[in-house]
């Protein structure tokens, strides 16, 4: 048994996170109270990397879910996975009227006057701007508990693999809280895998205009503390809602919907049985050539719009050429802008195996020159028989690409206009 402990922070973190646990819960046939209802064997075989198994037979998340304030996690509980998860792992403050919006400096990381955020406000164009702490203070305080009931999982483990955390950076909790708890959770823990999924600001779906201070101090941390985090950028999803599914205005759900599809589709290989990328060690070994260069783009096809069933039947040559477009991919860089270092794909359904094997082989021969010709085989597949609910057949997609540097680019970019801007 190979476990894995998830840890879901701040408003954004505890929603792509429940809905990754309804997903999941959905393809390994636990219902929401916890109980089997599963037919197919392979939904079975390695339920226990993400989930407890109780002594009364129900399937309990192995998840912690942390917010400085009860709000988000409240409309989790009452909803319709809400009962699945272990009461004691939902740590939260009461922060909500308590503190004081402030923002940190971000070349002293001290915090402003309020004299200074106003300022700052008004050098920013005038902006109301709704400023929020870089948690690191608040969040220390909570810190604790939520490393005891982290903790208090790892210890349950028969062979604990690694974590996985899901938060956006843009924000105040699971940016700051969830960056404090990522090095702290190494420090305890330096030999096991970190992963995070992690959201990107965009100002397409978020006017917050300090989002891209919040951001970049927390890639700083991303870089020195995980082994591999999945890029997903809000703008790239905003992107493919609007131009793909012709949602004029989406919503979070439309969003949402987006990232638990790849959620699932990245954590196949960790969820059913198979050889390749089969943990999350194998999958950092295969994915990243140089520690420091573990910022993977995800991809997806065929798109969906939430609740639209697709039963159309795709082919594999048309899935692996969708699941190469730039169009598909879950963050704002053009892959054609850059080479890739690695990538893994992964298919669902019924397929015949040759044939995505020789697709990959054409694949790669047409676009040799987007692959760095120093790293042999950088392009690795794999394939599970069970698809994803409502499909019957799916792809996804990670990849390595150096053409990451355009979101970091981005938000530099961004961060770099308001810092000038300021009045000092
Ligand atoms: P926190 O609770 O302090 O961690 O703050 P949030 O998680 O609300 O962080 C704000 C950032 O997260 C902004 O960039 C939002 O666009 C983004 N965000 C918030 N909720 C969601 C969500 O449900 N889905 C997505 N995709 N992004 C979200």
């Amino acid at each position: 048994m190979r476990e894995i402990v998830h840890v879901q922070a701040g408003q954004c973190g505890n929603q792509i996170g429940s809905k990754f646990w309804e997903i999941i819960s959905d393809e390994h046939g636990v219902d929401p109270s916890g109980y089997s209802n599963g037919e197919n064997p392979l939904q079975q075989e390695r339920i226990n990397v993400y989930y407890n198994e109780a002594s009364s037979g129900k399937y309990v998340p192995r998840a912690v879910l942390v917010d400085l304030e009860p709000g988000t996690m409240d409309a989790v509980r009452s909803g319709p996975y809400g009962q699945l998860f272990r009461p004691d792992n939902f740590v939260f403050g009461q922060s909500g009227a308590g503190i004081e919006a402030r923002v940190l400096d971000p070349f002293t990381v001290k915090p402003l006057d309020n004299v200074a955020v106003l300022q700052h406000a008004r050098a920013v164009g005038g902006h109301v701007v709704v400023v929020e702490d870089h948690y690191q203070a608040e969040g220390a305080e909570l810190v604790d508990s939520v490393l005891d009931v982290i903790r208090k999982e790892a210890e349950g483990c028969d062979c604990l693999q690694g974590f996985q955390l899901t938060h956006s950076l843009g924000g105040g909790t699971g940016s700051g809280l969830g960056t404090l708890l990522l090095s702290k959770i190494r420090e305890e823990y330096p030999d096991r895998i970190m992963n995070t999924f992690s959201v990107v600001p965009s100002p397409k779906v978020s006017e917050v205009v300090l989002e891209p201070y919040n951001a970049t101090l927390s890639v700083h941390q991303l870089v020195e503390n995980t082994d591999m985090t999945f890029c997903i950028d809000n703008e790239a999803l905003y992107n493919i809602c609007f131009r793909t599914l012709r949602l004029a205005s989406p919503s979070y759900g439309d969003l949402n919907h987006l990232i638990s599809l790849t959620m699932s589709g990245v954590t196949t290989c960790l969820r059913f049985p198979g050889q390749l990328n089969a943990d999350l060690r194998k999958l950092a070994v295969n994915m990243v050539p140089f520690p420091r260069l573990h910022f993977f783009m995800p991809g997806f096809a065929p798109l969906t719009a939430r609740n639209a069933f697709n039963y159309r039947a795709q082919t594999v040559p048309e899935l692996m050429s969708q699941m190469f477009n730039p169009g598909n991919m879950m963050t704002a860089s053009d892959p054609r802008h850059g080479r890739y270092l690695t990538v893994a794909t992964m298919f669902r359904g019924q397929m015949s195996m040759r044939e995505v094997d020789d697709q990959i082989l054409a694949i790669q021969n047409k676009n040799s020159s987007y692959f760095v010709e120093w790293i042999p085989n950088n392009l690795k597949v794999s394939v599970c028989d069970v698809p994803p609910r409502g499909l019957k057949m799916s792809a996804t997609f990670i990849g390595n690409s150096t053409a990451i540097q355009e979101i970091f680019k981005r938000i530099s970019e961004q961060f770099t206009a308001m810092f000038r801007r300021r009045v000092s």
